[in-house]
Formats: structure tokens, C-alpha cells, sequence
């Protein structure tokens, strides 16, 4: 049988952890996955792209398990009332090809999108930070807020967003939780002026230029969520050249970061190499540092990983019939079969 967890159960399992916490356990599983980074069998996302969205679909595997997401981006979705990011995703058994684990993956991609954020800023971003300016208070802004004051002590947190609403929302979700102190201003450039991290997490399919090289200040560490497809950026083409770039896994970053602006023989470092101490991350206190996130079938494949075995801790969860068990593994028929050996087929007359 396979084991399912659906919304429900996942609010619940995170209600019984907190927040913070399985954001901190997660940030654990993915580091761990990094390290074995030369184990995995990598490839760049399957994206079917419309005028309005894209799909994709996102495989890995080591020698043990086989993990995929499916997930979406449509940024005017949330005007039909629907998330701009939907997701679900599974986990198998390589040695048999049984799908062993399926879950939801709309609220636990926020959970790994902040967990993956917080572990970059935390070998990229200068030590002590305390602050932090976030362009877009969506859905994953929360997420963001409580990785970053959880995993790196962030306290202070100035919000902008074109969306007065989704800013009070931000705000209302944080203000009686141990957490970051929000603060709202009226423009990108209050958000992260002075800030030791900048986060822009906006969404819109477009060459956007939420972040121009004026707003950026020395020692800044950049986490930039939002420039994750074709065609849809935030930050300004200066603005990358001149930062040390970070990626997750750079051939599927040339294609969907924003990173895309610039030449395929531009520098960029893989975060993997930094966390593995192969290489350092930023070269100085002053060196601007850009952590151009898109998301990577690693971290989805971790984040089942670690989900799976906390729902086992809990005993949250339920089974479900998804592939047939039959007493002869050739005798597929058999289950389309009634009790009386007939075929529950319409005869031709
Ligand atoms: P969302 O639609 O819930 O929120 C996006 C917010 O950005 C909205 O509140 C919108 O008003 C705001 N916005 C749009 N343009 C803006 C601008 N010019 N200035 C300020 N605010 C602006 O989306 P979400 O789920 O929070 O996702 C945010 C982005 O992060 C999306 O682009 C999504 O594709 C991306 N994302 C990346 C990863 C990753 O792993 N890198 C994971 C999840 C989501």
C-alpha cells in the first residue's frame, strides 16, 4: 500500500512540529541531501509553458529512491482565487518501481522553498545578520520570514508589496507568533534600504525589474525566488554582474533563473560546492551575494524524505490502494473480473 498525505494531514503534522521548527528539520534533510549531491541522478525540469503559466514536472533519484513534484506557476491565478503555485509530488521504491509515499506539495514547497533560502543565506549572507527587506508578500512570504528569523536570526523584516492587502495579510499572520518584527513601507527602495538580506518573491510571467543596481548596497545578500522560468525575471541584469552568483543546479538555473539575462559563459557556483566546502562563498564582508533560487528536484525529494518520516512519528497519514494487489502478479484481469468470473465488460450485442 501506499502512504498519502493530503492537506489536512500535512496542516496537522506542521501545527504539531510548528512552523519554524519543520521548517529547521527540513533545512536538515535538504542539507544532508547536498552533501550526497554526487548521488543523485540530476536532470533540469520538464516545463510546459502557456501564455499564462507553466507545468512541470521534476525527477531525481540516488540508488534507493525515485522522487518527482508536479507543480505549476500561473501568477494571475490568484485573481480566479486559486494559488500561483499548486503542487503534489511521490516517492518509490527504485529497486521495484512501487510508488511507496505521496503528498501534497503546495504548502510543503513554501516549507522548502524557506528551508533551502535560509541554508544559502546562511554560507552566503555576512555572519550576524539581524535584518532583512522582502519585495512580494505572497503566499511564500511567511515561509521566508520565520526560515530567516529561525535559522538565522533575522528580527526585523521591511515588507513592500503592489498589493496593500496581501501586505496586511503578511503582517496579521506574523504579529502573535515568535517570530520577526514586520515593518510595511510604501516602495521596493524603503524595503531594503540599510537591510543585510534582500527577498523578492514576487510573481508576475514578465521581465521584471523589481531589484536595479541602485537599491543594491555592499554586503547585501540577495535571495531571489521570483525569476524561476523563461521570460519571467526580477532582478536587474547589473545587478548580477556585479554579484557573486549561486545557483542549485546551474543547467536548469541558465534555463529559469535570472541568471537567463546573462552569457552562458558567465561564472556562477552551485550551492552545493559551498556547502560541501569545495568552494568558499562570498570572498569579502563588502562583495555583493545573489542566491538566484528557482527551486530544484533535490529539495522536493528531501522535503518527501523528511516528511515521510515525521508523519511516521506521528502516525499521520493513511494508506491508500494505489496500485493493485493481486495474488497473481501476471493475472491483471483478474480485478476487472465479478465474483461469478465474468468480465465486467458491456457484451456486443
Ligand atoms: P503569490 O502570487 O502568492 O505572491 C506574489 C506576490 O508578488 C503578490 O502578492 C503580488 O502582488 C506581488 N507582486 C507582483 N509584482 C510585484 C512587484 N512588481 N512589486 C512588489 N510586489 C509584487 O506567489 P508566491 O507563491 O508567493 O510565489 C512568489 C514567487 O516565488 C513566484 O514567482 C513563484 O513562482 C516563486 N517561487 C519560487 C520558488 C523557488 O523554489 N525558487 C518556490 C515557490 C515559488
Amino acid at each position: 500500500m501506499t502512504q498519502f498525505i493530503d492537506v489536512p494531514a500535512l496542516c496537522r503534522l506542521v501545527s504539531q512540529v510548528g512552523v519554524a521548527e519543520f521548517i529547521a528539520g527540513m533545512a536538515g534533510a535538504i542539507r544532508e541531501d547536498f552533501l550526497r549531491w554526487e548521488e543523485f541522478d540530476k536532470s533540469a525540469r520538464t516545463a510546459s509553458h502557456s501564455d499564462v503559466g507553466v507545468i512541470e514536472l521534476m525527477p531525481i533519484s540516488d540508488s534507493e529512491r525515485y522522487g518527482f513534484k508536479y507543480v505549476n506557476g500561473h501568477p494571475s491565478n490568484t485573481e480566479r482565487g486559486l494559488p500561483t503555485v499548486m503542487a503534489f509530488g511521490a516517492l518509490a521504491d527504485v529497486a521495484t518501481g512501487y510508488p511507496t509515499f505521496v503528498a501534497e506539495l503546495t504548502v510543503t514547497t513554501a516549507l522548502r522553498t524557506a528551508a533551502t533560502s535560509a541554508i544559502a543565506a546562511s554560507v552566503l549572507a555576512r555572519p550576524n545578520v539581524t535584518s532583512m527587506g522582502m519585495i512580494g508578500c505572497g503566499a511564500q512570504s511567511e515561509f521566508q520570514a520565520l526560515a530567516f528569523h529561525r535559522l538565522l536570526g533575522v528580527e526585523t523584516i521591511r515588507a513592500y508589496d503592489i498589493d496593500p492587502g496581501a501586505m496586511a495579510k503578511l503582517q496579521r499572520n506574523l504579529q502573535d507568533i515568535h517570530g520577526p518584527q514586520v515593518f510595511l513601507v510604501d516602495s521596493p527602495q524603503q524595503a531594503v534600504a540599510g537591510m543585510d538580506i534582500v527577498t523578492t518573491c514576487t510573481a508576475d510571467k514578465a521581465w521584471a525589474t523589481i531589484l536595479t543596481p541602485d537599491m543594491v548596497e555592499p554586503g547585501m545578500h540577495i535571495n531571489g525566488l521570483g525569476g524561476d522560468c523563461p521570460g519571467k525575471t526580477e532582478l536587474h541584469l547589473d545587478v548580477l554582474k556585479n554579484a557573486k552568483v549561486f545557483v542549485e543546479y546551474e543547467p536548469q538555473t541558465r534555463l529559469e533563473g535570472d541568471i537567463q539575462q546573462l552569457p552562458g559563459t558567465h561564472p556562477v557556483h552551485e550551492l552545493w560546492r559551498v556547502l560541501a566546502e569545495l568552494e568558499p562563498g562570498r570572498d569579502s564582508a563588502s562583495q555583493v551575494t545573489v542566491f538566484d533560487s528557482v527551486g530544484f528536484a533535490l529539495e522536493d525529494y528531501s522535503a518527501l524524505r523528511y516528511l515521510q518520516k515525521v508523519a511516521e512519528q506521528y502516525g499521520e497519514g493513511e494508506t491508500i490502494a494505489l496500485i493493485p494487489e493481486l495474488a497473481d502478479p501476471k493475472d491483471l484481469f483478474e480485478l476487472v473480473m465479478d465474483s461469478s468470473g465474468r468480465a465486467h465488460a458491456r457484451r456486443v450485442a
